[in-house]
């Protein structure tokens, strides 16, 4: 399958979205390559998605469109291919529909300063692209999950891997205030 639009026209040299950046990237709905390239224009900064595009080096492993029957997400994923997100959720089982393609994506664009890494947070919640974003500031990157989820919903994860919903109340309370846990350990 060759439907997925990787855009060729991205301004800044060597900065094109290239199929060669995912492991599956035919099964991820074009969608959220449209919406993630929107999201580079928008920040005007080069992302880093699963791989380099030599795939030598993963920044975010099963960080694209994963198998229906992997564990290395929940078992409602929108990452996985191949299922009724909805329904597997709904039901706590997966639940096949072989016309679903991979819905979320995790990536990075190299931000270390915390604080400059929220405000990336925040540019994506005014530019509405995405349903949900989850903001993982204790990722060897740090990193964004978004996906075209039916709910908005905006999340984080903490140092010891809970989550909370994004509130600034949350996050300074679990992220800022939290120093010693900082800089982030291997955490994907
Ligand atoms: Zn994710």
């Amino acid at each position: 399958m060759s439907n997925t639009p990787y855009p060729s026209n991205w301004p800044y040299t060597g900065n094109v979205i290239s199929p060669d950046e995912f492991t599956f990237p035919e099964k991820i709905d074009p969608v959220v390559i449209a919406r993630m390239y929107e999201t580079r224009m928008l920040l005007g900064v080069p992302c880093y998605f699963t791989t380099n595009t030599r795939q030598t080096f993963t920044y975010h492993p099963h960080g694209d469109a994963v198998d229906p029957d992997s564990t290395s997400h929940s078992v409602a994923s929108l990452h996985k291919w191949g299922i009724d997100h909805q329904a597997s959720k709904a039901q706590g089982h997966t639940v096949y529909d072989s016309d679903v393609l991979g819905q979320a994506l995790d990536w990075d664009c190299n931000i270390l300063d915390l604080d400059d890494f929220f405000d990336v947070y925040l540019k994506m919640v005014q530019s509405q692209l995405w349903n949900r974003i989850g903001v993982y500031p204790f990722w060897h990157r740090l990193g964004f999950h978004t996906d075209l989820g039916y709910n908005k919903y905006n999340w984080f994860r903490d140092s010891v891997g809970d989550y909370h919903t994004m509130t600034w109340k949350n996050w300074k309370q679990h992220v800022i205030l939290h120093p010693a846990t900082f800089p982030n350990k291997e955490n994907s």
